[in-house]
């Protein structure tokens, strides 16, 4: 999503690209907004030794939330819908979409398949069954959840965002003697982590857009110019006289986003259109890269922070919105 956001950034106004990448930009961030909504319920609750991994791949799925705790893990699907959502006796799943039913797969049985998918993967790693829990998350307090049948799994396991805590605290009753995770907590908090590397997508093919349509510079936050100029310690805008500390940090996450997993001090001044390799090196030392290779100069490079650095600092100096 953050890709889609910088590759809008660098785009003229006129791309006929724009068009697709809003669209797509748009359908993440209701996605993005559900999950964030049980994030919110979810951190007012941590504990020092739980793990929280959002945007789980585990070889072909994506977990939206997995909790570790030193009992039990929890996978929980999040749900952004509107109006109603029906759960139906026969397994169908529908969604009221203003006055009509729509059905839509069925996400009891997709959180289903992500437990007995991560319990495979586990076990190929030799690690036993684990007390694990499978549930959907409604994102919104507003949505209608409709079990005509008072199915007891649908009663026990599908609930709002907010009553995250409630259902969290009642496993964590459940599985405080049984629990049997802690002696492979580390083991598994292992593996998770190493599984949890984020390609971003490549939008650039996505979305058929050459590398020379990417505007370069120093982009100014007032007046959309690429035009800052360093000027002593601060970047000048000399169309609207935009003063900033940090225009940088943006373009330079734009360029893992955007240009591939490693830059180099030239490949970043090009982007950046600056030409003081010594500003370029201190400036990305200022944000904790440091040089990797061979050597002093064209041998060294910079590796791509991690997905989670990129959407914290994303969300500190640019706003996430659609423009
Ligand atoms: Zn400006």
């Amino acid at each position: 999503m953050i890709a889609d956001q910088a590759l809008l950034e660098h785009l003229e106004s006129g791309h006929p690209a724009r068009a697709k990448i809003e669209a797509d930009l748009a359908k993440y961030q209701a996605g993005f907004r559900g999950e964030q909504n049980l994030a919110y319920f979810l951190d007012t609750f941590q504990k020092d030794d739980w793990h929280l991994f959002y945007a789980l791949k585990l070889k072909d799925c994506q977990i939206d939330t997995l909790l570790l705790t030193p009992t039990f893990i929890s996978l929980l699907e999040s749900k952004n819908y509107a109006g109603a959502v029906r759960f139906e006796t026969d397994g169908q799943f529908l969604r009221r979409v203003t006055d009509r039913y729509e059905g839509y797969p069925n996400p009891l049985l997709q959180v289903g398949r992500h437990r007995a998918l991560l319990r495979k993967w586990l076990a190929n790693y030799g690690v036993p069954q684990l007390s694990i829990e499978a549930d959907v998350s409604i994102a919104f307090p507003t949505t209608i959840i409709e079990n005509p049948g008072h199915l007891r799994h649908v009663q026990e396991h599908v609930f709002h965002a907010e009553h995250a805590p409630l259902k969290i605290e009642k496993l964590m009753g459940k599985y405080k003697h049984t629990g049997n995770l802690a002696k492979f907590f580390p083991q598994v908090e292992q593996l998770l982590l190493q599984e949890h590397i984020d390609e971003p997508p490549n939008v650039l093919t996505l979305f058929n857009v050459h590398q020379s349509e990417l505007q370069r510079g120093v982009c100014c936050d007032k007046c959309r110019a690429f035009d800052m100029q360093r000027i002593y310690a601060n970047w000048l805008c000399p169309r609207c006289g935009n003063k900033s500390k940090n225009a940088h940090i943006p373009m330079i996450l734009d360029y893992f986003l955007l240009l591939g997993s490693s830059m180099t001090n030239k490949q970043c001044r090009e982007f950046l259109r600056v030409n003081d390799r010594k500003l370029i090196r201190n400036l990305l030392i200022k944000m904790e890269f440091w040089p990797k290779g061979n050597g002093t100069g064209p041998g060294l490079y910079y590796e791509r922070p991690s997905h989670e650095w990129a959407e914290t600092i994303y969300k500190k100096y640019r706003q996430i919105k659609r423009r």
